[in-house]
Formats: structure tokens, C-alpha cells, sequence
């Protein structure tokens, strides 16, 4: 099929990728002119595991093109949206100005019978007035929510867990344009569909909901473990112990339950606080109070990590070295955007330490919106002379290679602190660190 898709940053450049590898033909559009550029030679413009490769592979089939110019996409039978949507600048709702701009800057090209598939994240309701704008021009609006993780992006692009698909509802059922519209979805998604992966068509505000839903369930359960390591701050209990105890009955599961320093990046954060919006504007914000307790008990995890720093250097971190391993908001991607590792970092910059900060792939993305902080490359050159360490990113630079005495070769004073604990608590002390976990003793 033919196939464009509008906005090529995380999300979309995987997509329009992937799409040429499952057999379409794919232009991709962006009004960032140097990504297009940068995705147009085949390099990635940020780092997400196995997309050079996909890039490089579709490329040369010949069959996948970026450009700015959307009168390029007029063609296409599906219409990918997959522009950002980020937290408004004076507010907690979503900014839907990109994607207005995008169906905006579509609408002239599209022609009857096309499909535009909308893949943001978006509040319920969105799809709805997008859908009148797109009809006017003889195409149909669906909304295919992304539920892709950063650093498995290229296989759950490929390889989904499942497909959901809003289209147009009439009396409970899709209307025979929203059921041709489902078939080519379908046809799009043909690997999947033939191997059974579930395929939900369902109405716009479902679709939209189930993104919505699933960030908000997943933040919750992180922000609930992080509760509970709170409590166990306070009575001496082990947070992990707990989360292995719970996560073995399968109505829990062990997953999510990770307590540390908390969620963050360019989804689950701004994602719940623009469900909240939504859910006052439609007036049932009780109905998700509860998000505005789990975005406050995420964010005072980021204000623990800094007291135990503060606690182990003896009360003041003014003028001690700290060593911060991790700056991506999580480990195999580069992605900065409200990342809890890069906010420990500045508060403590903020308290007068002197902070060096590493990471194996985001520092360009760090410094570009923090260049006051000391950046080093290389690991071992980071440790040298600190005063305390504080892991951040669970990167396996960190967690699995780098260990105890050499470590301990390298820094000023044996102090770490365990911000996601991913650390070996007991080889870390029995070499001689004062180690502090998260909810652990
Ligand atoms: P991003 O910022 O990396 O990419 C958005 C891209 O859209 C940018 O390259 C930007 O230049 C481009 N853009 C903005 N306005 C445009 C326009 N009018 N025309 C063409 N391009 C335009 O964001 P992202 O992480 O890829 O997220 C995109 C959407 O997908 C968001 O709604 C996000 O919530 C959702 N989402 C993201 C992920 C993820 O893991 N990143 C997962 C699921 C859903």
C-alpha cells in the first residue's frame, strides 16, 4: 500500500520504516528539516536499537522517502499522523497544536477514499472534531493509538501485542465507511493480522481511551510501589523484598514494580496530567483524582534520591563531587524529555555540588536543555574522584558491568547511591561502599 506518515520523531520514523519492511511504500513528512535530511541518508536522529539497520534496509528497497513538502504524501491511501503532543506550556493539558497543524497542512492533499490514521496520543474527544475536518475532504478519520515502548521500538512496531482501531460509529456499530476503513487498517497490518495478534476496532473515544488507560494504569503501578517504599522508609521493610512477594501472585505480577526514582520521558507524565485535564474539562476529575497522587508520589521520589545524596555526604553536597550515572529517562534510548535522572541531576547542581553526569547514549540530548552541567563521556573518567555516585539510569554499563572495586578504584569516597535499585546491595557493601537503595534498608 501506499502509505505517508506525518511526523517523523520517535514514534513515526520507526513507523514509516517498519512499514516498508512489512512490504508498503512509505513517504515519511516532518517540518524539522534536519531530521529529514538526517532520516533521508538513512541515519536515525536519535538513538532507538535496530532502526539504522530497518532505516538502511528500507531505503534501498527503494520504497521509503522523507520529505518537508506534504504535497508529497497526496498520494498515499493512509495517512499516518504521529506529531507530537506535548504538555501545554502553561498548563497540564495536551497541546494539540501539532496535530491541527498536520491535518491542517493534509487536508488540501487528500483525496476521497483516503484513510488518515491518527497514532498520537491524544485526549478523548479529539478524534471526534478531527473527523468532520478530514470528511469534509471524502476521507475517513480512524485513531490507531501507538502503544510502543522507547528502546523495543522496531519490534512492537512489527511485531504489536495488539492493534486497536477507532473509526467512525453509528448506533453502536462501525459504519460501513468505518468497517472499509478497519479493512485497510487490516491490510496495513497484514503480519499481525495473519499471525492472530488482536486486532480491536472499536469506536474514536475507546481508541483514544485505551492509550490514555494503559499510561495510566502503568503509571500507577510504578507510583504504588514507589508509595509502598515510602512506607517502608519509615519501617525499615525492603521495597524489592515486597515487590518480589507481591509480583509472585499473578494477579500482580512482578513487572512495573520497580521502585526508584520514579517514571518519566515524553509519555506517561505529561500523558496522565492531560488525562486529569480532560477528565475535569468533561467534568468526572474525580473520577481520576487519583492520577494527581500518582504524578506527586513520582515526583517525590526525584526529591528522596536527593536527600539520600545530601544524607550520605554528612547534610551539604555544596562543593563534593557527585558522579550521576544516567541521563535518558530509561535505559536503550536517548530521550531526555522529563527525565527523572536529568532532574536528580540538576537539583543537585541547584544545591552546589559539583556534578558530572554520563550516559552511554543522551548527553547531546541533555546538554542541549541543561549545558550547564559538566558532561563526560567516558564512564570510568566520570567516577574519577567523586565524592558520592548516585545510578540514575539502570544502563548495564552500570548495573551489570561496572563493579565494586573497580569502582572503587576510581572515586574519592566509597558512597553509592542506588536511584533505581538495579545494584547488588550486599557486593557493594561487603567491598567496602556505603551503599542507599530506594525503600531499602
Ligand atoms: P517527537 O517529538 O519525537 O516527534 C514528533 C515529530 O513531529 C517531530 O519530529 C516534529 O518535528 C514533528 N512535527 C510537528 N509538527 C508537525 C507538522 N505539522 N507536520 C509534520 N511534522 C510535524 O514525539 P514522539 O515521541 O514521536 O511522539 C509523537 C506522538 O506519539 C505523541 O503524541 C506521543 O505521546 C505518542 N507516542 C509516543 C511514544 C514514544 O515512545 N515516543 C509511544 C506511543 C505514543
Amino acid at each position: 500500500m501506499r502509505l505517508s506518515v506525518i511526523g517523523c520523531g520517535y514514534l513515526g520514523a520507526v513507523h514509516a520504516a517498519a512499514m516498508v519492511s512489512i512490504g508498503h511504500e512509505v513517504v515519511g513528512v516532518d517540518v524539522d528539516e534536519g531530521k529529514i535530511e538526517s532520516l533521508s541518508r538513512g541515519e536515525a536522529p536519535f538513538f532507538e536499537p535496530g532502526l539504522p539497520e530497518i532505516l538502511t534496509e528500507a531505503i534501498a528497497t527503494g520504497r521509503l522517502r522523507f520529505t518537508t513538502d506534504i504535497a508529497e504524501a497526496a498520494h498515499a491511501e493512509v495517512h499516518f499522523v504521529a506529531v507530537g503532543t506535548p504538555q501545554q506550556k502553561d498548563g497540564s493539558a495536551a497541546d494539540l497544536t501539532y496535530v491541527d497543524a498536520a491535518v491542517d497542512a493534509l487536508l488540501p492533499h487528500l483525496t476521497a477514499g483516503a484513510v488518515v490514521a491518527g497514532k498520537s496520543t491524544v485526549p478523548v474527544g479529539t478524534a471526534a472534531t478531527l473527523a468532520e475536518r478530514v470528511a469534509t475532504a471524502g476521507a475517513t478519520l480512524v485513531w490507531n493509538p501507538e502503544f510502543l515502548r522507547e528502546g523495543f521500538a522496531v519490534k512492537d512496531t512489527i511485531d504489536p501485542d495488539r492493534l486497536v482501531v477507532g473509526v467512525p460509529f453509528h448506533d453502536g456499530s462501525a459504519t460501513a465507511e468505518g468497517e472499509r476503513a478497519a479493512d485497510m487498517l487490516r491490510e496495513v497490518y497484514h503480519p499481525s493480522v495473519a499471525q492472530g495478534t488482536p486486532f480491536i476496532v472499536t469506536d474514536h473515544a475507546t481508541a483514544e481511551l485505551v492509550k490514555v488507560a494503559a499510561n495510566a494504569f502503568l503509571a500507577t503501578k510504578i507510583s504504588f510501589i514507589n508509595a509502598m517504599a515510602e512506607i517502608a522508609e519509615v519501617t525499615g521493610a525492603d521495597v524489592t523484598t515486597l515487590a518480589d512477594a507481591i509480583g509472585h501472585d499473578v494477579r500482580i505480577g512482578r513487572r512495573f514494580l520497580g521502585a526508584g526514582i520514579g517514571f518519566g520521558g515524553g509519555c506517561l507524565p505529561k500523558d496522565i496530567r492531560a488525562f486529569s485535564a480532560r477528565a475535569e474539562e468533561l467534568g468526572r476529575g474525580e473520577s481520576v483524582a487519583f492520577l494527581r497522587e500518582v504524578d506527586a508520589i513520582n515526583m517525590r521520589r526525584r526529591d528522596r534520591a536527593v536527600d539520600l545524596v545530601v544524607a550520605a555526604l554528612g547534610g551539604s553536597v555544596f562543593k563534593k563531587n557527585v558522579t550521576v550515572l544516567g541521563a535518558a529517562f530509561k535505559p536503550f534510548s536517548d530521550d531526555t524529555r522529563d527525565s527523572p535522572a536529568l532532574d536528580v541531576a540538576v537539583r543537585l547542581f541547584g544545591l552546589g555540588a559539583w556534578v558530572t553526569i554520563t550516559d552511554p547514549e543522551a548527553i547531546p540530548n541533555a546538554r542541549a536543555l541543561h549545558p550547564q552541567l559538566n558532561y563526560v563521556d567516558d564512564r570510568d573518567e566520570a567516577l574519577r574522584s567523586a565524592d558520592a555516585v548516585i545510578v540514575v539510569t539502570e544502563w548495564d554499563q552500570y548495573r551489570r558491568e561496572l563493579s565494586p572495586e573497580h569502582a572503587g578504584s576510581l572515586v574519592n569516597r566509597r558512597v553509592i547511591i542506588d536511584g533505581r535499585n538495579c545494584l547488588d546491595a550486599a557486593a557493594w557493601r561487603a567491598d567496602g561502599w556505603a551503599y542507599y537503595g530506594m525503600g531499602r534498608p
